[in-house]
């Protein structure tokens, strides 16, 4: 690649509304231009990393036996009715018309699409298992598109389905696929995590993100330094804290004007929030809820959405909702004679002497004890777990980072082969609902990823395996030496020879412009060729930030190919 011809414009300051770093940096280093909100171009250099994390990601697919077919993005609703999606996913599914007055979709996923490529295409129990992949365009109308390619709207995804008779099949499978990921994600060169996850809308049981570790991370994840355990705080089991000592206080009644934050209450009271329990109302199936946890504890949602009698997703009640079906307002309420049922976080579960709203405005409860002064109710796990908390699996305190989810697999059962009715019959005749699971990682969002996890100040630090090229030439003062330009030229004519992808700085501009680009785009090898040098029949030689070294051109190749 020629730089004078090559279209990638850069940028020398920074764009606005470009908040994270890969947004930024992609856009400033001539990778992407962006088109609308959540909508992005991918440009020559932006389009090789792309193609170079492909190239990974299908290496690694191929070998777990998986077979690449290439669905419509395009879907009719039929399929999505169907399946009852249609429906339940709401307005990030983007539907469209057409001239026929026909409802079509633009796909978020392709769980309805490969059932029923099944359906048509399955013969026999013998067409089982059956493993697929395609790398394909995905359209989420996400609420908020943000941080440039990691949340857009438009993007790229390799997404697997697998259809098996029975569980152990699947389970080879998402081994092999969980062991494809890491794979792809070590021969990138990232750190990362893999977690347990909630399988949100797909419905399912066993669930797993892989977390690419960055600060500017959407998703926070809980792990275990000293054991493999790590999970999205979503979904990671919060254990109570210890045992529940014996009542020792008496049931009071105090007045607390104006209290109505377990804040307020406890300064009020002089208790902390740790000796406080706060009370949430939620729609339940049949009543209004209500979600009892410590006070300085958070409530988990997803957890409490997943809770039988809870509509998901959560619903919280309004505070005309409480004041008319309780008679008291929210920051009053509490577990003795609250008239409605209740869940008890574990942790608030094993509280003594706690203090909570008296159901009467103005008015809290002190020294409360669960049995003797209010039924003990439902205890589930209610809230996010945090720093102090220990693990589940016994193994010490937990540890937190922030994660970039990349990629996401899932046990997803048989929702998809019942719900479209999609059956096998095996060799006893009876007719079975294949199970599944699906597998999807986010190209795009691995490529900013990458980004957010390597780059320094200047610009980005691409790592080898998916760099836009191996070797950035910055001539200085080419145009006017022919010594230069023929050096530059041999240098090129050999590297694709030997198939090492080269981009050639041969632009007219001053050298610090030329460096200056060179570290932004993060090229990891360059060599720099000027008269002075060439004087002493030397290049300079640099890797990354490091110190340039003068080599002899001869040398360049073979530094190339042993690196
Ligand atoms: P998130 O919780 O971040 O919205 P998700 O759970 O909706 O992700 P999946 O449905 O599991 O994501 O999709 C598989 C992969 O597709 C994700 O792991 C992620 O890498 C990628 N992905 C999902 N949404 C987006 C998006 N809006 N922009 C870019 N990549 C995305
Ligand atoms: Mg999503």
């Amino acid at each position: 690649m020629l730089a004078s011809q090559v279209l990638a414009p850069t940028l020398r300051d920074d764009p606005a509304n470009a908040d994270v770093v890969s947004h930024r940096l992609l856009l400033r280093a001539g990778f992407i231009r962006q088109l609308g909100s959540g909508l992005f171009t991918w440009l020559p250099l932006g389009l090789r990393v792309v193609q170079n994390v492909e190239a990974i990601v299908r290496e690694e697919l191929n070998r777990t036996g998986a077979q690449e077919v290439l669905m419509p993005v395009v879907q009719p609703a039929e399929i999505w009715q169907e399946s009852g999606r249609w429906d339940a996913m709401g307005p990030e599914l983007l539907r469209i018309i057409d001239r026929h007055a026909r409802d079509y979709c633009f796909s978020p996923t392709h769980e309805e699409v490969v059932t029923d490529v099944l359906r048509q295409t399955m013969e026999s129990y013998r067409d089982l298992p059956l493993s697929v992949y395609q790398i394909n365009t995905k359209f989420r109308d996400e609420i908020r598109p943000r941080f440039g390619l990691m949340r857009a709207r438009e993007f790229i995804m390799k997404d697997g389905y697998s259809f098996h008779l029975d569980d152990e099949s699947l389970d080879v499978t998402y081994r092999a696929m969980h062991d494809a990921y890491a794979a792809i994600l070590d021969r990138i060169g990232l750190r990362y995590r893999s977690v347990q996850a909630d399988s949100g809308m797909m419905g399912g049981s066993d669930s797993e993100e892989f977390h690419v570790l960055a600060d500017s991370g959407e998703d926070l994840i809980a792990y275990s330094p000293n054991s493999g355990y790590g999970a999205n705080v979503e979904r990671a089991e919060a254990l109570s804290n210890g045992e529940r000592p014996a009542p020792k206080e008496s049931l009071t009644r105090v007045e607390t004007p104006n209290a109505k934050t377990i804040e307020g209450v406890s300064k009020l009271l002089g208790i902390p929030p740790t000796r406080c329990v706060k009370t949430l109302m939620v729609h339940g199936t049949d009543s209004l809820i209500a979600l009892i946890l410590r006070g300085d504890h958070q409530l988990n949602e997803i957890k409490a959405a997943h809770l039988d009698g809870v509509i998901a997703p959560l619903r919280f009640a309004s505070d005309e909702e409480i004041s008319k079906s309780l008679n008291v307002d929210p920051g009053s309420i509490g577990p003795v004679e609250l008239g409605v049922p209740y869940i008890v976080d574990r942790s608030a579960d094993v509280l003594s002497d706690f203090v909570c709203g008296a159901n009467e405005n103005g008015f809290h409860l002190t020294g409360v004890n669960w049995l003797r002064d209010t039924p003990q109710g439902r205890v589930e796990d209610l809230r996010n777990v945090e720093p102090g908390d220990q693990s589940p699996d016994g193994s010490g305190p937990l540890a937190f980072a922030r994660g970039i989810e990349v990629g996401h697999i899932f046990k997803l059962g048989r929702k998809y082969t019942e719900s479209m009715n999609v059956t096998v019959q095996m060799p006893d005749g009876d007719d079975l609902y294949p199970t599944m699971g699906c597998y999807g990682l986010g190209v795009s969002r691995l490529v900013a990823a990458v980004v957010e996890q390597c780059h320094d100040e200047k610009g980005i630090l691409w790592p080898k395996a998916v760099a836009p090229a191996m070797l950035h030439i910055v001539t200085i003062n080419q145009q006017r030496s022919t010594a230069v330009e023929q050096a530059a030229s041999n240098l090129y004519i050999e590297c694709q020879r030997e198939g090492i992808e080269v981009l050639w700085d041969d632009r007219e501009e001053r050298p610090g412009v030329k460096f200056n680009d060179a570290e932004l785009i993060g090229i990891p090898y360059r060599v720099t060729i000027g008269d002075r040098g060439l004087k002493q029949g030397t290049f300079e030689f640099q890797h990354e930030r490091s110190e340039s070294i003068d080599v002899r051109p001869d040398d360049v190749i073979s530094r190339l190919v042993a690196s």
